[in-house]
């Protein structure tokens, strides 16, 4: 260790001049916690100093047993080695882990995510992946699993043991500063001490779960002794729990590869954040909210009982999963930043500094350990080059996590309200299905906070320009007003089913209806049409069961389809039958006609041609396809795809047959239609339900 010259303050020429201090060749660097703050501080700080030609020597005091998983193996897991996270990796990490060369073995990664649902008070919308996204467990597996427990913090400590680092399993009790200025670390309850000439604490907020922060507690409390000023980051309580899908492979196998988020509790179970990582045959679900924040362990069952029984989330979670099986904790989640976590030779790194809000925690200590190995190793590990180097980032964060509330709180009074949550979806999808993805705000918007990828602060900007308050004027507002008088006018009313978004991505209409063009040339000639609509749902049901429905469409007691109005009959040939003849009787009767049945494939495609009335040629085609998560087929889910193409037998006609009225009848229809089949599978199978 060396004292580096003297420098002096430019902005205060009155100054003392102050020592700064660097590491050097034989240096040693004792990290608390290796987390992932702790690991990547490590990896981080072993290759520059090699890029640097200095030889330092690093070492992680870890006080889990967990990093030992060889001796682990098949061993029932340590109480407490659990690390309180769901586990979902941003895309930010996953690039930041390929950046730096670290592949993850298939063993610890848990679930790939290809959809992400947002769940508002009015409808769900579901956002492709556009990024890696993963889902690992942290820590030991969780109570009373007893597969593999290869987890994503081991495998990152033994990535510091292959760049040179040594791990010691033990708790640090306490530190101090010797005679000669270096940081003393105590571990082994207290009866071992190291000398060392930095240390970085990346203890987490967790090191004893439940733990209060008091100033009295360890580890504030010698935390607050080396660095007098050190005040730990505001911390929320949060409720993370697992659930055992049991047998129940194939509801597992539906929800797997998808992640999602709730904003919104109930009346008297008020949460503000709900979020489903499913992996493998588990669950992992936490909860943030008010009814976190005013309860005590003793509510934990009762909390989750309630969370279960939401309506929203019967839809998602399986009736049958194991209850008796969970592993219930209230862990700590930072919401704030720490003030002054540094001192001489000594900083704090990780959750106990600061970390992005509600979001990428994982991604937060990668950042932060990052930087801070940039300035230990360039700048200096005296206090003064410290706040120099690292303050910047930490006022980074302090602004963003300030801007984040806005963000939530926007959400929260947007998204729990039934009207309001149902004008921003309307202009999510107004938005969706008419422009190019890169231009699409509001998706953009959902996106970073769904995945944790963008700023709050660039979220916010977005929110607030202006052309993202015309869409929500335009596309949501106005839409809104306009779809809700349609409903009435038809008589549909919402009823106790899922409402889903059902429009689709402009990219894909224009992909898909070239097809479809394409193969029906006869009957929609060339070019332009007048009419032209695409509607797509999710069902979770068989390809036949779906093709069998719809089959019913035109018979007088199907249950779906029955907008007032529109009476829909088939008046010759037999369900699903070529040359059968469905007639429109629709008020005016001007715009009435009738759909001959073309071809129907059974468990693919329908194609009706639309004989007279209205339409001069057209084509109305119904297509199941499967639904495909990556490249792989997911049994029992299919995408059900509606297109309708015409030309007007008359001008007048485009006038009284709006394209919106025929978008909020199909709508309705569809959402109508997916759960008339998924009740009729679901009731037959109580399990999947
Ligand atoms: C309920 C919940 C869900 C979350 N879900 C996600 C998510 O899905 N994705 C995401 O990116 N982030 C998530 N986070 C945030 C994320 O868990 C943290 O931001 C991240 O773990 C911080 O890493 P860290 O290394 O600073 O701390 P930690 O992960 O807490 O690691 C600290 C380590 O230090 C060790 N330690 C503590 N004290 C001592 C001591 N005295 N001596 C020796 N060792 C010690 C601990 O054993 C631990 O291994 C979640 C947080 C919570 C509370």
């Amino acid at each position: 260790m060396e004292k580096l010259g003297l420098s002096f303050d430019l902005l205060n020429p009155f100054s003392k001049p102050y020592e700064r201090l660097q590491l050097k060749d034989g240096s040693k660097v004792v990290i608390i916690g290796g987390g992932p703050a702790g690991s990547f501080l490590a990896i981080n700080l072993l290759r520059k100093a090699k890029r640097f030609g200095r030889k330092i020597e690093v070492i992680i005091m870890e006080k889990k047993k967990a990093i030992n998983i060889s001796e682990q193996k098949g061993s029932e897991c340590y109480i407490g080695e659990c690390n309180y996270c769901a586990g979902v990796l941003s895309p930010k990490v996953c690039e930041a882990l390929k950046n730096l060369g670290l592949i993850l073995p298939s063993d610890v990664i848990m679930d790939k995510a290809f959809i992400i649902n947002i769940f508002a008070d009015w409808k769900t919308i579901s956002l492709e992946v556009l990024r890696e996204m993963t889902s690992v467990y942290r820590g030991s597996r969780p109570r009373g699993r007893d597969d593999s427990i290869y987890n994503f913090d081991s495998f990152l400590l033994e990535s510091t043991v292959k760049e040179g680092a040594r791990i010691i399993t033990t708790e640090v009790t306490g530190l101090g500063y010797s005679k000669d200025g270096r940081v003393v670390v105590n571990y082994n309850g207290n009866s071992q001490i190291m000398e060392s000439d930095f240390v970085a604490f990346a203890g987490g907020v967790n090191g004893v779960v439940g733990n209060k922060f008091d100033a009295e507690e360890q580890p504030v409390s010698y935390l607050h002794r080396i660095m007098p000023g050190f005040q730990p980051p505001k911390i929320r309580r949060a409720i993370i729990f697992e659930l055992n899908a049991g047998e129940n492979d194939r509801f597992m196998h539906k929800i797997n590869g998808e992640l999602y988020y709730i904003l919104h509790g109930s009346r008297s179970l008020k949460l503000e954040m709900i979020s489903i990582a499913p992996k493998g045959k588990y669950i992992t679900v936490v909860l943030i909210g008010p009814s976190i924040d005013n309860s005590t362990n003793k509510d934990n069952l009762r909390i989750i009982n309630e969370f279960m029984s939401l309506p929203n989330i019967r839809k998602i979670l399986p009736q049958g999963a194991k209850l008796r099986n969970i592993c219930i904790c209230r862990p700590n989640m930072v919401i704030g930043a720490a003030k002054n976590p540094y001192g001489d030779r000594i900083a704090v790194v990780g959750d106990m500094l600061t970390a992005n809000l509600y979001k990428d925690g994982i991604g937060s200590a990668y950042e932060l350990s990052t930087k801070l190995a940039e300035v230990v190793l360039t700048i200096g590990i005296d206090k003064r080059s410290l706040k120099k180097g690292y303050g910047s980032v930490i006022k980074k964060y302090q602004t963003n996590n300030a801007l984040g509330k806005l963000v939530f709180l926007f959400i929260r009074i947007f998204f729990s309200n039934s009207l309001y949550s149902r004008i921003i979806y309307q202009a999510v999808i107004t938005e969706r299905k008419t422009k190019a993805r890169e231009k699409r705000r509001l998706e953009n918007i959902l996106w970073n906070t769904a995945s944790g990828e963008g700023t709050y602060k660039n979220i916010i900007l977005t929110m607030f320009h202006p052309l993202v308050i015309w869409s929500i004027i335009s596309g949501g507002l106005l839409v809104t007003l306009r779809n809700y008088i349609t409903e009435l006018f038809f008589g549909l009313k919402w009823g106790n089913f899922t409402r889903i978004t059902t429009g689709v991505e402009k990219e894909v209409f224009e992909s898909k209806t070239d097809s479809i063009k394409e193969e029906f040339s006869g009957n929609l000639g060339e070019g332009y049409l007048d009419f032209e609509r695409m509607y797509t749902i999710r069902i979770s049901a068989p390809r036949e069961k779906i093709f069998k429905e719809l089959g019913k469409f035109g018979d007088k007691d199907r249950k779906y389809f029955k907008p007032r109005f529109i009476d829909v009959r088939r008046i010759s040939g037999e369900a699903n039958q070529p040359g059968s003849i469905i007639r429109y009787n629709i008020c005016p009767k001007l715009l009435s006609f009738s759909l001959r049945l073309l071809k129907a494939i059974p468990g693919e495609h329908i194609s009706y041609e639309i004989m007279d009335g209205i339409g001069r040629g057209g084509i109305l085609f119904f297509e199941i396809d499967v639904l495909k998560k990556g490249n792989e087929v997911i049994d029992g889910e299919n995408m059900l795809s509606i297109y309708v193409g015409f030309n007007f037998s008359k001008r007048i006609l485009k006038r009284l047959f709006p394209a919106f009225m025929h978008d909020v009848v199909w709508n309705y229809s569809l959402c109508q239609l997916k759960d008339v089949i998924e009740q009729c599978v679901y009731s037959k199978n109580d399990t999947l339900a």
